[in-house]
């Protein structure tokens, strides 16, 4: 167990069905200072605990009959889960404060108390703290003595480590940040708690920078920008949770599935194209029938005339893979043809609640950057490692430079995982092989796997400093079994081979929101809807400005003429609203000299380029894809 008050912090599930990776999140990394949590400085870990201990001690003032869930240190801070009789709102927050400061300048020293475990249990019960009494009754089926930490009046059964003293921690460098209600456990049927956050950092100036970016980060929310920019649009005559996607949106979805292809084409990948729906009897097939029958959207039933056709069920998919297993048993294989790379960049429906829809981060109607890979055991090593090598690709270029990798495990004591451990440990070994002869850096997380194999996570934090799945490769051993996939191996045998799943870019979707909210919504003039905006400064330069637009448009450019009757000024502004890379400006210097005036989005200067060069440029630009809208990138000029 880490050092986590009386707990094991619970991670959040994004999605429910296994095989959706959950692609990215919402939200811009903040500050590499914030390090995942077996990476988080030691100072600052022992700091936010003890600011967890700091809370409950306030609030117990304040409710001396609260009961205490968990209270883990987390990226951006700390929480505590209480269970009120009288409720607590945001505004106690100040109040409990002030108490906590008080705390803090009180010096007191956090002491450890070792208990065999009857002792434990009764201090536990003398203490009324029921939640705490439940969990410990779990923890002494392992442990032979459970850990106290007192500190002042406040004691707590923890594991440590702490800080001395409280005086260690700076009065300011922390700050009550909301409330939420959080389920005892994450379960909905147990008692719903009472989350307090706290935001704490190893200063008062590195929590004001947190906050200050945290704003402009809600600023930069994909919803608002994406109509701004009228990337998409929801509309309820279509439907809840389905995104329509404007020209711009359709643009850019196009740009990044084009490149995708590219790369799985150089990787070996052929591509395929499935129906969105599916008879019931390929998901009772599959098992998501009966596992995740909640996420789908409800079977259509079809009653054909001809009395000797049995009414149907059909379901909107929702996930690609059963479908290419379908393709894989098309017909006989051999192992000469694998591995087998099958992508498809499949739409999936899923039936979220429609409380829980929003924006592009969660719909019903979702388009995925899918693969699926059959392989004998001998190659799996191989393709793990090419595909780890595309995330990297992807993270680099994206610049994601907030990713750490978690490599999800079973576990032996819950029902979901697929009976086979034999299985599991020999998957799990080659995962964890790769990844040490990778060099990559991982924490392995137990009960996080797929039900149908162990998975590597690509694991991130959104604005909220909430841990998030980026991306997922999915080791399977079940699926082959269950549709009976085989291949004939060299000897003449039979054999079952695996499948890796993997979606390096997620979904349009969630990858698009996350770009948006990332860059603000300027994008490089490989992916922006328009990349060239041609700004005549008087109407005498319109031909020149159109000849030269007709010009870019042959060689496939996304170009448009400012034609309005606004001022020059006023054109550059709206061309700057609508963040378009490049601004070409032509007047009289420009036409008698064939140049143009170029001036680049968020940039000061302006330089006058010949026009040939600037075609050039602007085209190995967006050959190259080259991420211009970073100001460190040297353009081909
Ligand atoms: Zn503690
Ligand atoms: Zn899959």
């Amino acid at each position: 167990m880490e050092g986590v008050t009386g707990s094991s912090p619970v991670t959040p599930t994004i999605f429910s069905l296994e095989c959706l990776p959950s692609s990215f999140f919402i939200g811009i990394p903040m500050s590499d200072k914030y390090e995942p949590k077996h990476r988080m400085d030691e100072a600052l870990f022992k700091m936010r605990h003890s600011m967890a201990h700091v809370l409950a001690q306030a609030v117990l003032q304040v409710r001396p009959k609260a009961q205490l869930g968990f209270g883990p240190p987390i990226r951006t801070g700390f929480y505590y889960d209480f269970m009120l009789e009288e409720p607590l709102t945001e505004s106690d927050l100040p109040d409990l404060e002030k108490r906590m400061r008080k705390i803090l300048q009180e010096k007191e020293t956090f002491q450890r108390e070792e208990l065999p475990k009857a002792e434990a249990m009764k201090k536990l019960e003398t203490m009324g703290q029921k939640l705490k009494v439940e969990y410990a009754q779990e923890l002494i089926q392992e442990n032979e003595s459970l850990s106290f930490y007192k500190s002042g009046t406040f004691v707590d059964m923890c594991e440590g480590p702490h800080v001395e003293n409280t005086s260690q921690i700076p009065v300011m460098a922390f700050k009550l940040d909301s409330i939420a209600g959080s389920y005892w456990r994450g379960d909905v049927k147990r008692p719903m708690l009472t989350r307090i956050y706290g935001l704490c950092f190893p200063s008062e100036n590195e929590l004001k920078e947190f906050i200050k970016s945290r704003e402009l980060a809600l600023k930069r929310d994909h919803r608002k920008l994406g109509q701004e920019l009228e990337l998409f649009t929801i509309d309820e005559h279509v439907g809840k949770g389905l995104p329509l996607w404007l020209p711009n949106g359709t643009v850019i979805r196009e740009e990044l599935e084009k490149f995708a292809k590219e790369l799985e084409f150089k990787d070996g990948y052929v591509r395929v194209a499935t129906p969105h729906i599916a008879n019931g009897e390929l998901y009772k097939l599959s098992g998501h029938l009966q596992l995740y029958k909640d996420s789908m959207f409800p079977p259509m039933r079809t009653v054909e005339k001809d009395p000797d056709s049995p009414p149907e069920e059909f379901y909107l998919k929702p996930m690609n893979c059963p479908h290419h297993h379908m393709i894989y048993l098309s017909r006989p294989r051999s192992y000469r043809e694998l591995p087998l790379r099958l992508a498809e960049y499949g739409t999936v429906y899923r039936f979220e609640k429609s409380g829980q829809l929003a924006g592009l981060l969660r719909v019903r109607g979702l388009s995925m950057n899918d693969a699926h890979i059959y392989c004998t055991q001998d190659q799996i090593k191989d393709e793990i490692k090419k595909v780890v090598a595309m995330h990297k690709l992807y993270f680099e270029k994206f610049r994601m430079d907030k990713i750490w990798v978690r490599l999800s495990l079973h576990d032996q004591d819950k029902e979901k995982f697929t009976e086979n451990e034999e299985l599991w440990v020999k998957t799990e070994n080659i995962l964890r092989e790769v990844l040490k002869e990778l060099e990559v850096e991982y924490e392995e997380v137990m009960g996080e796997a797929a039900f149908y194999g162990p998975k590597i996570d690509y694991q991130t934090e959104n604005v909220l400093g909430r841990e998030e799945t980026a991306a997922t490769v999915q080791l399977d051993f079940t699926m082959p079994e269950r549709f009976q996939l085989e291949y004939t191996a060299q000897d003449g045998s039979k054999q079952r081979p695996f499948i890796i799943h993997r979606a390096p870019l997620g979904t349009h979707e969630r990858f698009i929101s996350f770009l948006i909210e990332r860059w603000g919504g300027a994008f490089p003039t490989w992916l922006s809807p328009t990349q060239v905006k041609i700004v005549p400064v008087a109407e005498d330069f319109l031909p020149y400005a159109n000849q030269m637009a007709g010009d870019l448009h042959a060689q496939m450019i996304r170009v448009e003429v400012d034609s309005t009757n606004d001022s020059f000024s006023k054109k550059v502004r709206n061309a700057i609203t609508k963040k378009v890379p490049n601004i070409w400006i032509v007047g009289s210097n420009e036409v008698k000299d064939v140049t143009v005036t170029w001036r680049r989005y968020a940039a000061e200067k302006q330089a006058q380029v010949p026009m040939a060069k600037a075609q050039t440029a602007l085209l190995s630009m967006v050959r190259d894809r080259i991420m211009d809208n970073f100001p460190d990138v040297d353009l081909p000029l």
